[in-house]
């Protein structure tokens, strides 16, 4: 039988090179094979200090990129997060079955909430948020990078507590993460993740750099003082980072990466990586160019999207309220 996945990206920023390997091209390969949910999670994005033009236009650039490398909305659902109101309801019903302790314990809360000069009680909310988006749809997998795994267990956790107070309700979902790529790694500090929400880019890549922009940037990456390029993420963390990229890219694994650049200088793997990345990119930018100037047919593909789905969260909705002693 075919497997219930759901999975999600926030537009708090445009998609990067990280995003691709660590989620969506592998969501891509899942889409055949599971019933599939691609949610672009916009009330997520609120938790940051975002302007409403840069939203509208994130919103639109993340689900132009989910089109652009192969989401497909014949074999998927793809829609905004705000165009089902159930996420932020079941968000308060998980909310009051969450203890102060275990959501002050999540590590991705404490990385954005350090020094900001607001930080919001969504950005504490949204692990909480991020359960009641997984735990609406009965999904079984929920694939995503390596970042996730906490907030993916936290869920768990939810759904576990919930069926044991109140009798079976939830799926208990299960995370899939990449074997490599899970995590990929800013390129000018090697040991902090590629996110999209940075305000500086120079680490990034984003699907949509443009070719020299993509260059220079990994040109610049930072590497280290010996010469030697091996996977050795502890004590080389940027060429590893680097031969990850490239392993993925190309669909290599590590030994054969390591065998082809043997003997072989910094400067040879970062052309090689170069190449490969635009590669890549190229027929996704263009796709994504296309739907950028066609804002209509996203917003055409979310409408169906979210009507395919809208009434299973409204019934699940239902039923947890039933449980937990609303009565209307
Ligand atoms: P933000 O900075 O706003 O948190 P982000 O780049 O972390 O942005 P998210 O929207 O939080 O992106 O996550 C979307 C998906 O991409 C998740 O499955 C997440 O685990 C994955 N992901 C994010 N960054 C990376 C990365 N550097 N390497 C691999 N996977 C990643
Ligand atoms: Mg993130």
């Amino acid at each position: 039988m075919k497997k219930n996945l759901f999975t999600a990206a926030k537009p708090t920023g445009r998609l990067t090179l990280g995003n691709y390997i660590g989620a969506v091209d592998n969501w891509k390969k899942m889409q055949e094979e599971n019933n599939s949910i691609f949610c672009v999670a916009d009330l997520h994005s609120l938790t940051v200090n975002i302007d409403p033009q840069e939203l509208r236009s994130n919103s639109y650039a993340v689900m132009a990129n989910y089109l652009a490398c192969g989401l497909d909305p014949k074999k998927a659902v793809l829609y905004y997060q705000s165009q089902i109101p159930a996420h932020s309801e079941l968000c308060w019903l998980m909310d009051c079955i969450t203890s102060m302790g275990e959501a002050s314990r999540m590590t991705a809360y404490k990385e954005k909430a350090a020094n900001k000069n607001m930080v919001s009680v969504g950005l504490f909310n949204y692990p909480m948020l991020m359960a009641a988006d997984i735990l609406l749809y009965d999904t079984d997998l929920v694939p995503i990078g390596e970042d996730q795994r906490q907030h993916l267990e936290l869920a768990r956790n939810l759904a576990i507590r919930f069926n044991n107070k109140y009798g079976e309700t939830f799926v208990v979902p299960q995370g899939v993460y990449q074997k490599v790529g899970a995590k990929i790694y800013n390129l000018q500090n090697p040991t902090k993740k590629m996110s999209k929400s940075d305000f500086d880019n120079s680490g990034n890549i984003l699907l949509e750099d443009s070719i020299d922009l993509i260059k220079q940037k990994i040109k610049r990456a930072v590497t280290d003082s010996e010469s030697e390029i091996r996977f050795d993420p502890q004590n080389k963390p940027g060429v590893s980072n680097l031969m990850s990229i490239y392993a993925v890219l190309t669909k290599k694994d590590m030994k054969e990466v390591e065998k082809f650049f043997e003997g072989k200088n910094y400067g040879a793997l970062k052309g090689e990586v170069t190449d490969i990345v635009i590669e890549t990119l190229a027929p996704v930018q263009e796709k994504f160019n296309y739907f950028m100037s066609n804002t209509d047919e996203i917003i055409k593909i979310a409408q169906d999207g979210a009507e395919k789905i809208r009434e299973k969260a409204e019934n699940k909705i239902k039923l947890v309220k039933q449980k937990m002693g609303l009565i209307f």
